[in-house]
């Protein structure tokens, strides 16, 4: 039956962890800056992954409903794309400054919902909160451009916001990937409806609640809740101008081909393979931190972890030292002190995962160090995958081939850095990579010739800040990487340019002969 709903149709915030542990309730749409109760009769259930106990059943809104949605993202369009720059800028202040005085809250829903540890969490939070402080420089970042052209004429362009657009979010980040759209979308005078993941959409609700706080007006964001059939309205209603969409290339391949088949503009990241080449002159206690770092740190389960290491030349024999460091990570409940990493999202994921690890020893690979059926004490029923090795693996191998998403590092060998570079280019994904070298003519040719997104040079996940954008190349992104997120490309995605040219002559004119040529 349905979960407790007295409190949410009546509540003005969202309850704490604590209120959600003692008595789950379900999660509300937030439409016209309320928390409105769904009338859904498909529900998902959302277990904490540490224990799979009951925390909230999440609505498949119903069509009704995501039309309520647009409709008042729609009715509020007008008013917020004439507020001025600055009174949204004022606004985007006290956001940020109540997602920091709420950071602790964020990051407590996250590990509840998502799994990852309270301080991993409060990573997620900062780096989405980095997003909405750089959008403060608003008022400068938007200014056009303006040229007088000819004598008594000019031209100027500047840029307009589109309207409603959507965001759909994966369930690795829940909260700094909608503030990769929230800040920048509604700064430039768009109203937003978000999707948040179906898994874990806490943290966004908290943002939403916080966003009425700062004084964003009804209908500027909205959430709505579902799965497949609420992206299918999303990518079907023509009043949603552009979709923002973060996931795996599943979806954001249909989303990308169907959305942009009905005229709407979308951008699309997509899934991952970073490889992490070692060459024998680098630092080697570094490296081998920071890969240990980047491939297990929460759970594997970020776009951007270095999932697979290519050992150049000798640095093979640094294997055992790696298991080594490996196996001394924590993995716990991530509200636990001194937990390193938590459980995987869900049952099915954590099957998915040991079923890859099987088919790589099925298909003649090494498990230098097998992190199958872990349990911590505390958490019997949790979704438990330890830091997994896997080492001897060939590209032909279904465990390189397909990305794993979770605690497992896959390793191959090769004799120089040529065939590294040759290995990374030769995978489909191109997301990010890696290179750990003392030597600046190896990581100059390591950087000219590889081909993804973001490289990081001693540098395990080198993640833009948001005065950059975050890029991709090959099959991590849709549409051919044309539509990054955040930094000028984000606000160049949100906006519509608009080309004007004037003349006023001084003068009145005294010709009687209508012109007819192309001026030369
Ligand atoms: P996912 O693709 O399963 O889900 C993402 C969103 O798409 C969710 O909101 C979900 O409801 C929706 N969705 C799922 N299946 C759908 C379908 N068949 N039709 C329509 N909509 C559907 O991804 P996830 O498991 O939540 O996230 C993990 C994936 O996201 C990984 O592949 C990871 O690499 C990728 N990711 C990429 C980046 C990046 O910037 N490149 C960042 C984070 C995550």
């Amino acid at each position: 039956g349905p979960l407790a709903t007295a409190t949410a149709s009546t509540a003005t915030s969202y309850p704490t962890n604590h209120e959600r542990i003692s008595s789950p309730v379900d999660t509300a749409n937030f439409i016209d800056n309320q928390f409105i109760p769904s009338r859904a009769t498909t529900w998902i259930n959302l277990h904490d992954p540490a224990t799979n106990n009951l925390v909230t059943r999440v609505p498949q809104s119903t069509e009704e409903e995501l039309h309520v949605a647009v409709a008042s993202a729609q009715k509020a369009f007008p008013a917020w794309r004439t507020t001025s720059i600055i009174a949204r800028q004022q606004i985007l202040f006290k956001f940020v400054n109540l997602i920091r005085a709420n950071w602790d809250r964020l990051a407590a829903s996250i590990t509840l919902e998502q799994g990852k540890t309270f301080a991993d969490a409060k990573g997620d939070v900062l780096r989405g909160l980095q997003v909405a402080e750089t959008t403060c420089g608003i008022t400068t970042q938007l200014t056009g451009e303006i040229l007088e052209v000819a004598k008594d004429m000019e031209t100027r362009s500047y840029r307009e916001p589109l309207g409603v657009v959507a965001a759909i979010c994966p369930f690795n980040f829940p909260a700094m990937i909608p503030l990769w759209s929230i800040p920048i979308a509604t700064a430039t005078g768009n109203c937003v409806i978000l999707k948040p993941s179906e898994r874990d959409p806490g943290a966004a609700m908290i943002l939403a609640e916080l966003s009425r706080e700062a004084g964003f007006p009804p209908g500027v964001i909205n959430v709505i809740h579902g799965a497949a059939k609420t992206v299918d309205f999303i990518l079907d209603e023509p009043a949603i101008k552009a979709i923002s969409f973060v996931g795996g290339n599943r979806a954001g391949e249909y989303i990308f081909t169907r959305g942009s088949a009905n005229g709407k503009r979308v951008q699309a990241n997509l899934g991952a393979k970073n490889h992490a080449a070692v060459l024998p002159d680098c630092n080697k206690n570094h490296a081998l931190n920071a890969i240990v770092g980047a491939a297990f740190g929460a759970a594997g389960q970020r776009c951007m972890a270095l999932s697979t290491l290519v050992m150049v030349d000798r640095t093979k024999e640094w294997l055992p030292e790696l298991a080594e460091r490996a196996k001394k990570l924590n993995v716990n409940g991530g509200f636990e002190e001194g937990a390193d990493l938590g459980p995987v999202i869900s049952p099915q994921s954590r099957k998915r995962i040991e079923d890859l690890i099987a088919s790589a020893e099925k298909e003649g690979a090494t498990i230098l160090l097998d992190g199958r059926g872990y349990k911590p004490e505390k958490y019997p029923n949790g979704n438990w995958v330890a830091p997994t090795i896997i080492t001897n693996v060939t590209p032909e191998m279904t465990c390189y081939k397909e990305e794993i998403f979770g605690p497992v590092l896959i390793c191959l060998n090769v004799p120089t850095l040529d065939d590294a570079i040759a290995l990374v280019n030769n995978n489909e994904y191109g997301n990010g990579a890696a290179i750990f070298t003392r030597s600046g003519s190896t990581a100059s040719r390591f950087q000219k010739d590889i081909e993804v997104g973001q490289i990081g040079i001693n540098i395990p996940i080198p993640v833009p800040l948001p005065m950059f954008s975050f890029t991709g190349n090959k099959k991590s992104v849709a549409g051919g990487g044309a539509n990054t997120f955040y930094g000028k490309p984000g606000l160049q995605f949100y906006t519509q340019q608009k080309t004007v040219t004037s003349l006023w002559r001084s003068e009145d004119a005294t010709h009687s002969r209508a012109g007819v040529v192309m001026p030369t």
